[in-house]
């Protein structure tokens, strides 16, 4: 049996010449008549409820995903819908205007809502799988795609749709729970096992995070050792070079950063010193930006969102340094009190002015009151660009 994503359709190729049985309640045809809706042996439209239908216009509108949709392709070329009847047949219902949504608190027809909500339906890009084979294999396959109560997740769906010799021993290798190498994998991976996270995650560092193009390239490969070694020399690096396991570590993207930093040598006790340091840090609120800030040099310390100062702190420092300032008649900025231009006598506002740390966070200085002052937004902003 043959299997193919397609990603390419809008919502206006699968509606063109949308054909509904007002009298059955049936969506027929789309694709300008390539497509058959409705074949006889399926259930009939059960969206028109003015809720379900309305649902999919409004996720639509959201660009929240609407699920995956199975075509059938017979043997004469025609499709078929295979799941997804209900998403469609609301989907052409609506953009012929048979039922109306609620828009900026009136109800509206397709034809009645604005131009750019028009677009955006009808150029939304549906995720649909076309398969093609003998009624059995067919039946088969969608039983697999849809065991019962528990919806495939997508690792799970593309493990069926590229099924082959190369998933097999994936599986074997990542999918298997009694493997001895899960129990390392697991300080630095989350997720279940057998819900093929941890594939995922090997797929996802050897692929560059184009999971889908390396599981269709390597389909009928007869090993796994690029995935293998990859992945590996991935957990090895992280392995070797940190000492302790933080609970952070699993929902890092390890594959990136070793990317980024696995050619440059390190000093292994300084990483582990100030990972530590900065794991001890009350003012360090991301600890999952630790790793990379010290391996990219502990300079972007974006990544590890140090906690600012308080407003009751910087409305206290502004009081002093203004009244300071006014008494002495100079900037209540001191950069621009040291200056010789118009500023250096200048009263600025609070709301024109920054806090500071006197001693660069980076340096070992408090975010507290003591070691805050204000600066006037344009030498706050040079000062932290140093
Ligand atoms: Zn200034």
């Amino acid at each position: 049996m043959k299997t193919e994503l397609h990603t390419e359709w809008s919502v206006k190729d699968i509606c063109e010449g949308f054909v509904y049985n007002e009298l059955e309640g049936k969506g027929l045809f789309g694709m300008n008549g390539k497509l058959t809706i409705q074949p006889e042996y399926q259930r009939n439209y059960i969206y028109a409820d003015g809720k379900k239908d309305v649902a999919v216009i409004d996720s639509v509108l959201k660009g929240y995903p609407i699920g995956l949709i199975y075509f059938n392709r017979r043997e004469d070329g025609q499709l078929e819908v295979l799941d997804g009847q209900q998403r469609i047949t609301s989907l052409g219902r609506f953009v012929t205007s048979k039922f109306a949504i609620v828009d900026n608190g009136t109800p509206q027809y397709f034809r009645g809502i604005s131009k750019d909500k028009q677009d955006k339906i009808l150029n939304t890009k549906l995720l649909i799988y076309v398969c093609e084979g003998t009624e059995s294999e067919i039946k088969e396959w969608f039983k697999t795609i849809n065991i019962v109560g528990v919806p495939l997740n997508h690792q799970e769906v593309l493990n069926a749709i590229y099924s082959g010799t190369f998933v097999t021993l994936a599986k074997e290798e990542f999918s298997n729970s009694t493997n001895s190498n899960i129990n390392k994998w697991s300080s630095y991976i989350s997720g279940v096992v057998n819900r093929q996270e941890y594939l995922e995650c090997a797929l996802y560092w050897v692929s560059k995070g184009n999971i889908e193009d390396y599981m269709s390239m390597h389909r009928h490969d007869t090993n796994i050792n690029e995935l293998k070694t990859y992945f590996n020399s991935v957990i090895d690096w992280v392995d070797g070079l940190f000492d302790e396991v933080y609970t952070e570590m699993k929902s890092i993207d390890w594959g990136r950063l070793y990317e980024l930093y696995h050619k440059q040598p390190y000093n292994k006790q300084e990483v582990n010193k100030a990972v530590a340091d900065l794991y001890a840090d009350e003012f360090v609120k991301n600890k999952k930006g630790i790793f990379e800030y010290v391996l990219g040099g502990s300079t972007d310390s974006k990544l590890l969102e140090v906690r600012i100062f308080e407003e009751r702190d910087k409305k206290t420092v502004y009081a002093r340094q203004t009244k300071e300032a006014q008494e002495k008649g100079i900037s209540n900025c001191p950069l621009c009190a040291l200056g010789n231009d118009n500023n250096k006598n200048r009263i600025w506002q609070i709301k024109e002015m920054d806090a500071d740390h006197v001693t660069a966070w980076s340096k070992g200085g408090a975010t507290d009151i003591s070691n805050c002052q204000m600066l006037c937004k344009t030498h706050n902003r040079a000062k932290g660009n140093k």
